[in-house]
């Protein structure tokens, strides 16, 4: 009964990112089942899920194909590591998988059990494989303000979300972060194309100010997710990887959401220009059935780690887990049975992004782009017609959340990050799905200005 639930949960759960009064004073929302793009809570109220969870149920809800290759994993070799020359069957097929999707500098794969622990990897991984290769001073890593890499103290000091690093003396030495290439904030008076190039400029600035020789590599998602789709311009990641090369700097694509199909290819480095010497993965990775992350290793950092290294000392319980990596398979033999990369990339992405273009004409929307399955929009307060003229909510009024408070009370997910409202659907919806999900997200911006009305506030 949802009431007991709900008391056990505020006396014993304490939830991630979560407002602890705000929780214990409402109660959780108690999520009991899924299947395709709907979730049902407690109280049989169904809802449209328009972030996949954490933008991690790429396959929808409900595969029993999945749980029944979990099942059967589980019934023959629920767990042993890869750790001191043992392997297991799925860990290797999968990583044979992987290598095959991915694009073609990529040859191996090391498994972690979450994003977080992938990104952790990736540090030691590059401070490795540049103390091989003699420069033992090339440790720093340049990540990007808002961005988001994970909660461990390696991930969070590589995110750039001062609200983190605020709690635990974050970031820890040798991380440093630029600006990131949000348009809508910061191109006033230059085209995107221009924005672009100045914003990858940024990186080079920071190299040079800390000295190319200190630099040991520079980390983005292809599409910033949790720092609110932050879609680039064009030009963007093309000049990044010009200045990556320019100095020799490593590249790590955190693909923790942009993997597996989001933006329309198997990874968002293939559609955005750049060749990553290292890929995140995770989320996707599995549908979030199962925990399962990692990095995908290319050749110029193997070769030295393989062909130099001897040990690697670094690795977890649950690297290559047998029941994380049958499910990956299945999901994965999913997405490529149904052709789901192909349909975002050519029918449901396209469709999407001219629907959830039409709510620019929505009162409250001064902004609105989406790129494959993640899209996002700007809530102002007085729309302009040059989109930096547009006249902001002040950030105390927590616009955002009011708007996140309207979708979640009528039955659709959407995410606050500020004033942008985001979604990630499930890469199954359907063009009739899509329809149902922007005319929902116009009702709630319609019951959201009638409260800010209300309020006085617009
Ligand atoms: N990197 C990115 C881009 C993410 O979005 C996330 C999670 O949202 C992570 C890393 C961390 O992944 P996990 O939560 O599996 O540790």
């Amino acid at each position: 009964d949802t009431r007991a639930i709900q008391q056990l949960d505020s006396a014993h759960y304490l939830h991630p990112f979560t407002d602890f009064k705000d929780l214990n004073s409402k109660g959780a929302r108690v999520i009991v089942r899924g299947q395709g793009i709907y979730l049902w809570d407690s109280e049989g109220e169904k809802i449209l899920d328009g972030m996949s969870g954490l933008w991690c149920v790429n396959v929808g809800y409900g595969r029993t194909s999945i749980s029944e290759a979990v099942y059967r994993q589980m019934e023959t070799l629920p767990f042993y590591n890869s750790f001191f020359n043992t392997t297991n069957v799925p860990a290797t097929r999968l990583a044979a998988k992987l290598v095959e999707i991915s694009p073609p500098q990529f040859n191996h794969v090391f498994y972690t059990g979450s994003g977080s622990e992938g990104n952790d990897t990736n540090l030691r991984m590059v401070r490795r494989y540049w103390d091989l290769m003699g420069f033992k001073e090339r440790h720093t890593i340049i990540s990007r303000h808002n961005a988001y890499h994970g909660s461990t103290v390696a991930g969070a000091s590589l995110g750039g979300m001062d609200g983190m690093h605020a709690q635990g003396g974050l970031p820890i030495p040798g991380i440093v972060h630029i600006g990131q290439p949000n348009y809508f904030e910061s191109g006033r008076g230059m085209t995107e194309a221009e924005f672009g190039i100045e914003a990858a400029g940024w990186l080079e600035a920071k190299i040079l100010e800390l000295g190319p020789e200190k630099v040991a590599a520079f980390i983005g998602e292809p599409v910033q997710g949790a720092g609110g789709v932050i879609i680039p311009p064009a030009t963007y990641w093309p000049e990044i990887q010009r200045i990556c090369d320019k100095y020799g700097i490593l590249l790590i694509a955190d693909e923790v959401i942009c993997g597996f199909g989001r933006l329309g290819a198997w990874f968002g480095s293939e559609l955005l220009g750049i060749k990553p010497d290292l890929i995140t993965f995770a989320k996707g990775v599995s549908s979030g059935y199962i925990p399962l992350g990692g990095v995908l290793v290319g050749d110029r950092i193997a070769d030295v780690l393989i062909g130099q290294g001897g040990d690697f000392n670094h690795g977890f319980t649950y690297s290559g887990h047998p029941v994380a990596c049958a499910a990956a398979l299945e999901n994965i033999r999913i997405i490529e049975d149904e052709q789901l990369v192909k349909q975002v990339a050519n029918v449901t992405g396209p469709y999407l992004r001219r629907k959830f273009a039409s709510l620019r004409d929505h009162p409250l929307v001064g902004y609105a782009d989406s790129y494959g399955f993640v899209a996002g929009l700007n809530l102002v307060r007085k729309k302009a017609e040059v989109v930096h003229d547009c006249e902001l909510f002040t950030p105390e009024l927590a616009v955002g959340m009011i708007c996140r408070g309207h979708m979640f009370n009528n039955g659709m997910i959407m995410r606050a990050v500020g004033d942008r409202m985001i979604i990630a659907p499930p890469l199954v919806m359907t063009k009739a799905e899509i329809d149902e999900m922007v005319n929902k997200i116009r009702y709630c911006l319609d019951k959201t200005l009638a409260d800010l009305q209300e309020r006085g506030l617009a």
